[in-house]
């Protein structure tokens, strides 16, 4: 289940994350609920900003066939200059990809649903041209 708010178009260019302002922990996905404060939490949406760097990556040979993926495909783990890291998808040839590349969020339409219309965005990377 997305957070309705991933669906405003005014979202599309820039990560939206959530923080908790009980304990000052951000996170992405954003969460409704701080998994530290539990009732305590005071959650606010927090932009994130849209680049980053690799810290890590993954090239996956086998994705689940209703994933819709291309593979092999690049997962990895990317920390904005936010501060906040991230686990997410990189779209770019697996030969080119390396740590320390600088990479900006691009949505890209998931899949839309045929009952009620709503198109769903996911966010994947892509290369920074320097
Ligand atoms: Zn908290």
């Amino acid at each position: 289940m997305l957070p309705r708010f991933w669906r405003k178009i005014k979202y599309r260019y820039n990560l939206i994350g959530t923080k908790c302002e009980n304990c000052g922990r951000t996170f992405y996905p954003p969460r409704n609920l701080c998994p530290e404060c539990r009732r305590k939490s005071s959650i606010v949406e927090v932009e994130l900003g849209d680049t980053g760097v690799v810290l890590s990556y993954s090239v996956v040979h086998d994705a689940p066939e209703s994933m819709k993926l291309e593979r092999p495909y690049i997962v990895g783990l990317i920390r904005l200059d936010s501060g906040v890291v991230v686990t997410s998808q990189i779209v770019c040839d697996p030969e080119d990809v390396r740590i320390g590349m600088r990479v900006r969020a691009a949505f890209r339409r998931y899949g839309e649903d045929g009952e009620d219309g709503i198109i769903y965005y996911g966010t994947k990377f892509v290369p920074v041209e320097e």
